[in-house]
């Protein structure tokens, strides 16, 4: 077993570090022709890879991308809720890897602060290294050796290899005049998707060699070739290899040579000339990103000045290093930029070539609910907070607002904000079908480009877990005040009428709290299934008996009685039948039964959805005056309402992912509601 694994390992190795001479490569490239991708090509087949799953919205078939739940780190970029945006940038992909002019363009990524633009690169450059490394995603350079040649022009200095410093593709090597028909052989049986593109001329370092070579071989091209040293390369940020960052410093600093690179001087003195490529490192981003991707954070602060590398950089297709001729690239041009920077980029007259040559891309906040809990979710694992418990619903309640705060107020009078959360999050309510939701959507249109950042939300949650507050768990409260007290300090805010917004949509949230944790408790207490059934085959037998005019029998006294009126009003009241529907309701259910009983087969409450809530709320009210919920609040309980909190406690826990600590705050807090409601009842009177 280990044999094999090292045998493998060697072998793997042994490809990895693939070594041959172009004729060699040649025979690779003739075999799977793939190698000599474009570097649109390679990320686009990138993606596919890791395969698409599809579904539909609002009626629209949308295509999900496996890639971006991070399969190289387990989710840990993982992208949540944006499946149409990154649909958009998949067709930029496509429509540049098969040359329909996108592949001339920047894309630029844009969103609101803290939005998924950098983790989306992110992945992009965490794939292509890991592409570069599988058998599907190899890729080659060269290197040029000195082998036994008499040197008298000095072309290698010291060197006895030199590398190409923009690993560009070995096919550059072959003359234009032959190039044509060399494609033309690769390509004859490939689809036009697969098609081999070759552009482009030997970066300055290798034309130079190549042209002293060819002289010294007086213009024998295959004598020259006997130079080269093709070898497979891995893309790699660190290694500086197909990866390229830059990030613009404050107008005042920059600096050209950053991205096209920079003369050697202590090589000066030796070759004697600063137009001598030898004595320049080309090892500017754009430079060192060939064959891959360049990223250019914060595009849009770029210095007008060198707006003209950009532009040529994806226009051309080629970067112009101080003191040297064109130099052509094949890299994906990608940048990102924020809402208050993209403003201002629009309004600048400077800046319209530029505006012209992009592809935009809008990757706004999440705005359903529960793709944006998969966030906090992600970052929460149990485990990975050792020793907190977080309580149910704290991630929920935190996403819930930051959703809200990225909402725009819904036009309908009807509607609540909250109410639109929800019909996002794909939650039904009477009288709004998908086209309605629709609607929503689009005639909200600045929605997900304001709000507040996932990354708040991250911040504040991690401040709760390391605060004092809590018996080793946080419950939604505390992290509720942690994102209430940070938006006094919070620098992204526009002004006060925000913050004021902002705090007043923690008051929805923690309404729409009690409520969940309210129906928890009733749920919890009516879980009791022997019981439920017992109250449901008392209301059967009495409407029976109602319907067919009947009198029932009681089971303890043996005695025939009158159908008990009370005992079904205080059933149907709960899910509010009115007393001139309730004929109609309970000949429905004794039909329903009937119908079934033709069947062979028997009634049970959970066939039937409202009656079912019904006789949950009727139990769960009769059982919340035997144990005294509300006596919880005052510090003296007996013993016998200790025992069955105690059971309603044990199934918090159990069933629904409470600890000892949270079950019995969260008790305390909605025994609090009722003692609240107890005393509005009682004013009532
Ligand atoms: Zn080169
Ligand atoms: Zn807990």
């Amino acid at each position: 077993m280990a044999m094999v694994q090292s045998m493998q390992d060697v072998n793997s190795y042994r490809d990895l570090n693939w070594e041959g001479s172009l004729s060699d490569y040649l025979h690779i490239v003739d075999k799977n022709p793939k190698v000599a991708r474009t570097a649109f090509q390679r990320v686009f087949d990138l993606i596919l890879t890791y395969g698409t799953e599809e579904f539909t919205e609002y009626k629209k078939k949308i295509t999900r991308y496996k890639f971006f739940e991070d399969p190289f780190e387990n989710g840990k970029d993982a992208v949540f809720g944006l499946d149409v945006h990154l649909m958009k940038l998949l067709n930029a992909f496509k429509a540049a890897a098969r040359q329909y002019g996108t592949e001339k363009r920047i894309l630029l990524l844009h969103g609101p602060v803290g939005s998924a633009k950098s983790t989306v690169v992110r992945l992009i450059k965490k794939g292509i290294e890991a592409y570069s490394k599988t058998p599907d995603g190899a890729l080659y350079s060269y290197a040029w050796l000195k082998n036994d040649l008499d040197d008298t022009r000095g072309i290698f200095g010291t060197a006895n290899e030199i590398r190409c410093p923009m690993h560009e593709e070995p096919l550059r090597l072959i003359p234009l005049e032959l190039r044509e028909k060399m494609l033309g052989h690769i390509n004859k049986n490939l689809s036009e998707a697969e098609k081999i593109i070759l552009e482009g001329d030997l970066c300055p370092a290798c034309r130079y060699i190549y042209k002293e070579l060819l002289l010294c071989y007086k213009g024998d091209w295959a004598k020259t070739m006997e130079h080269i040293k093709v070898r497979r390369i891995i893309l790699s940020e660190k290694d500086r290899i197909g990866i390229g960052t830059f990030q613009p410093k404050d107008e005042k600093n920059q600096d050209s040579t950053e991205l096209t690179g920079d003369i050697n001087y202590r090589k000066i003195a030796e070759y004697g000339s600063d137009s001598d490529p030898r004595a320049f490192n080309f090892d500017g981003e754009f430079n060192i990103a060939n064959r891959g991707l360049i990223e250019f954070i914060e595009v849009l602060k770029l210095d007008v000045a060198f707006l003209y590398d950009l532009l040529g950089a994806s226009q051309e297709h080629k970067i112009k290093p101080k003191k040297f001729s064109q130099t052509d690239i094949d890299e994906v041009i990608i940048g990102h930029t924020n809402e208050a920077e993209f403003k201002r980029f629009q309004s600048n007259e400077y800046m319209e070539a530029l505006r012209d040559r992009t592809v935009r891309i809008d990757l706004p906040y999440i705005t359903k609910l529960h793709e944006e809990i998969k966030i906090y979710e992600k970052d929460y694992k149990q485990g990975r907070i050792r020793g907190k418990h977080i309580a149910p619903h704290t991630l929920e309640m935190a996403a819930m607002w930051a959703v809200l705060t990225r909402l725009e107020e819904p036009k309908k009078a009807n509607l609540t904000l909250m109410q639109k959360l929800k019909l996002y999050d794909g939650k039904s309510l009477p009288g709004f079908t998908e086209d309605n939701v629709k609607e929503l959507r689009k005639e909200a249109t600045r929605e997900g480009l304001e709000g507040i950042s996932p990354r708040y939300i991250q911040d504040k949650i991690s401040n709760a877990l390391v605060g004092e507050m809590g018996a080793g768990c946080i419950n939604p409260f505390m992290v509720l005040n942690e994102l209430e007290s940070g938006l006094r300090h919070h620098s992204l805010l526009k002004n006060d009428e925000q913050r004021k917004r902002f705090a007043e949509l923690l008051a929805v949230v923690k309404e729409e709290y009690e409520d969940t944790v309210k129906n928890e408790v009733q749920r919890a207490i009516s879980a009791d299934e022997e019981a439920i059934t017992r109250l449901c085959s008392n209301y059967i037998d009495n409407v029976k008996a109602y319907t067919q005019k009947e009198r029932v029998k009681n089971k303890y006294t043996g005695q025939d009685e009158e159908p008990d009126e009370r005992l079904m009003r205080s059933i149907e009241e709960k899910i509010d039948i009115p007393e001139s529907r309730k004929d109609d309701f309970r000949r429905e259910i004794m039909n329903y039964i009937g119908a079934l009983a033709i069947e062979g087969k028997q009634f049970n409450y959970r066939m039937n959805e409202r009656l079912h809530k019904a006789l949950e709320l009727k139990l769960f009210e009769d059982q919340k005056d035997s144990i005294k919920l509300t006596s919880l609040v005052s510090s003296v309980v007996d013993k016998d309402t200790q025992e069955k909190i105690d059971v309603v406690k044990s199934r918090l826990i159990k069933n629904y992912g409470y600890c000892e600590v949270c079950a019995t705050d969260m008790l305390n807090f909605v025994a609090s509601i009722f003692a609240r409601g107890d005393i509005k009842e009682r004013g009532h009177n």
